[in-house]
């Protein structure tokens, strides 16, 4: 027998039909994953046989998923729901006045964070370019969201503030940042984990396994403690379709106003006895999520991601 008795162990990397697992003593291991065993991803908790020979560039063997407390999924096209990392304790919104603030997206993204039941924290980064005014106004506008139990971290990779509070809220966690291209994600993760660089999608590939770098997702260890899991898959977690009725849920202040509606499928718009739109118009609520609610309601069809289809 080439394997070393079954050992627990945390996946740190996973590319094609492969997964590097890391034992209790910081030993990462790369293995072939059991055929039986599926949807394998960083952050996942796993039994596995390390193989004797070391020399070997995969000489493990993956033999059982751990239960998961989370899990980040996305849909495909062909498979359905696909898990993309597990056991992440938060989701770091990524946001910035450039390219756009956008409210809206920022509650899409809260929404998929509720859905899936991990903490969403509200980040903006480029503080650097706002002057004073504009700062004191964003801020105004983002209170709603600390009203409603959100965390909020104003950041700038430029000139470094509010670093040390990120890396701080980071700590002993496992965090996944997501958010539209452009906000300064790469550039966060250069910033808290210099040495990482390229880590993410550049897989090497000295297997010669002809590993497809862009699914090619790692578990980076931060120096203080916790954990951060990238990928291009994770960065693209959003809102996909949900039922109307777990889109709602998403908005976490809502919860309070619904089932109480005159009419059980009261769709909160302009239906007579709606208890929501009553609590938006006395200040209950925020108008401007109530409207944002109705605007990803109505928009739901577009959120279907295309990169997954077949061509
Ligand atoms: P990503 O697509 O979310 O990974 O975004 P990037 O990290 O690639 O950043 C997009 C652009 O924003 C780059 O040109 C960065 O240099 C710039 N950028 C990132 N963070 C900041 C910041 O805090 N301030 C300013 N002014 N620019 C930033």
């Amino acid at each position: 027998d080439s394997l070393l008795p079954s050992r627990a162990g945390l996946v740190v990397g996973r590319f094609g039909q492969h997964a590097d697992v890391e034992d209790e003593q910081g030993t990462v291991y790369r293995c072939h994953i059991r055929r039986n065993v599926e949807g394998v991803v960083c952050g996942d908790q796993v039994l596995f046989r390390p193989g004797k020979d070391q020399t070997l560039n995969v000489s493990g063997v993956l033999e059982a998923l751990q239960e998961r407390k989370s899990v980040l999924t996305r849909p495909d096209y062909y498979d359905g729901i696909k898990p993309v990392a597990a056991n992440i304790d938060q989701i770091i919104v990524v946001s910035a006045v450039l390219p756009s603030l956008s409210l809206n997206i920022i509650d899409r993204y809260l929404v998929a964070a509720e859905d899936v039941q991990i903490e969403p924290v509200i980040l903006l980064n480029k503080v650097d370019m706002l002057s004073a005014e504009q700062r004191s106004e964003i801020e105004q506008q983002l209170k709603l969201y600390a009203d409603i139990g959100y965390r909020l971290c104003f950041v700038s990779c430029k000139s470094g503030e509010g670093i040390e509070e990120l890396a701080a809220l980071l700590k002993d966690k496992t965090s996944v940042f997501v958010g539209q291209s452009g906000v300064g994600k790469s550039s966060l993760v250069n910033k808290l984990l210099p040495e990482a660089e390229e880590a993410i999608g550049d897989v090497s590939d000295n297997s010669g396994l002809g590993q497809h770098t862009t699914t090619a997702a790692k578990l980076l260890r931060f120096p203080g403690g916790g954990n951060l899991i990238d990928s291009p898959g994770v960065r693209e977690f959003s809102l996909w379709h949900l039922p109307d009725e777990r889109l709602i849920w998403g908005f976490r202040e809502f919860r309070d106003f619904l089932g109480g509606c005159k009419f059980r499928d009261c769709k909160h718009g302009d239906d007579p006895g709606c208890l929501l739109r009553d609590a938006a118009q006395q200040g209950k609520i925020s108008q401007a999520r109530f409207d944002s609610y109705h605007k990803i309601l109505s928009g739901m069809d577009e959120q279907r991601p295309s990169y997954s289809k077949p061509p």
